[in-house]
């Protein structure tokens, strides 16, 4: 009887533990599916954040066959993720931009492709992009944006550009970047940040109170004047060695004029309207502010022998060797027109030998240079 009973207890306790046994089993095996889901999406780039909002959407295999995707991880940790969106937001490229998955919404609401939506990103920064996404479906999107150096903020203006030039979407692009479609000195852009490759022309303006951070007097036996004359450091080491490499060719260059403060620039535009009158002065002369002597990184270069530089055998030399030493003509006569002035056979600007020889190779200017290589203002 005793026996029988114990028997009876004993079978009917294995049934639950049996019952335990497997649901242990299985969170076991969810714990190490979960755990090693969450390391792999983890080697493949996804954050922390993305990976709980992949795990609790069930996205994981979707996510692990994309593989390594900023743009998804970027979808999977932003509130403004839309799953009809999840095709779209793995093929457009990521940009480090803080609204991009709202932007990406946004455009692809308005009828914009994936690649469309890539280009747009890449053509501007968070603001630019936000502001573009608020604009009805635009008509020449590749045309203009294709075009590298591109800025979505001026589309705008390259459309009005176009009609009114008829050049091709690359030219209208550069020369819309350049300000072309502004009058000269007109509205131009205030320059907040300075470097060696700042661009100064007549629709970039330093402020009054910029001066360069490391200004070097050049001998007084270098200046033709026998007056001070300073420009930045690197300045005068290059036109020291070009010096050096022109005399022992039996030549003799020296500078007239290097780092010109804003107050000298006012000064020397009351001189010359005085001596020349304002035709001169709008010609050769550059107002206050718009000087490229006021970066330091350009001089005057003179013959010791000759006194009308464009006629030595200096100027020469310099036309066929000042880029191996990283001066380049800024106004050249072939030039005036993208420039802006008269040819000045005399004005170098310092831009290193790399940049010079680039300049000198493809007979562009150094606006050109700037607005296609260097210009990150967007
Ligand atoms: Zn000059």
């Amino acid at each position: 009887m005793v026996k029988k009973k114990k028997l009876r207890l004993k079978r009917s306790a294995r049934k639950p533990m049996i019952i335990m046994g497997v649901i242990i089993v299985i969170l076991i095996g969810i714990f190490v599916f979960y755990t090693s889901t969450k390391s792999e999406l983890k080697s493949l780039g996804y954050s922390n954040k993305a990976i709980s909002s992949i795990m609790q959407k069930f996205k994981w295999s979707y996510v692990m066959d994309a593989g390594e995707n900023q743009t998804l991880n970027a979808a999977f940790e932003s509130s403004e993720y839309d799953p009809d969106n999840l095709d779209s937001y793995r093929k457009i490229a990521y940009q480090d931009q803080k609204d991009i998955i709202k932007n990406i919404n946004t455009l692809l609401d308005k009828g914009y492709k994936t690649s469309e939506v890539s280009l747009i990103l890449s053509r501007g920064n968070n603001d630019d992009v936000t502001e573009f996404a608020k604009r009805d479906k635009v008509q020449y999107l590749d045309e203009f944006f294709s075009v590298e150096y591109s800025k979505l903020a001026n589309y705008d203006r390259y459309v009005a550009y176009q009609e009114l030039e008829n050049n091709d979407a690359e030219t209208t692009v550069l020369l819309v970047n350049m300000d072309f479609d502004k009058e000269e000195y007109v509205d131009p852009l205030i320059i907040d940040k300075f470097d060696e490759y700042t661009l100064v022309n007549k629709h970039r303006q330093l402020s009054a109170d910029y001066v360069p951070d490391d200004l070097q007097a050049f001998d007084e036996d270098e200046v033709k004047t026998g007056e001070e004359v300073e420009a930045e450091a690197s300045v005068v080491k290059a036109f020291r060695q070009m010096a050096q490499a022109a005399s022992e060719e039996g030549l003799s260059l020296m500078v007239n004029s290097g780092y010109r403060s804003y107050q000298d620039q006012e000064e020397i535009m009351r001189i010359y309207l005085d001596a020349y009158g304002q035709n001169y002065v709008d010609n050769y002369i550059a107002k206050p502010g718009f000087s490229e002597h006021q970066t330091g990184m350009s001089i005057d270069v003179a013959s010791a022998t000759v006194n009308t530089f464009v006629e030595s055998d200096e100027y020469s030399w310099m036309m066929d060797n000042a880029y191996r030493y990283g001066f380049i003509l800024r106004y050249p006569k072939s030039k005036e027109d993208i420039t802006g002035y008269k040819c000045e056979a005399w004005h170098y600007r310092y831009v290193g030998v790399e940049i010079a020889t680039y300049i000198k190779e493809h007979n562009i200017t150094y606006d050109e240079y700037y607005i296609q290589f260097l210009d990150n203002e967007r």
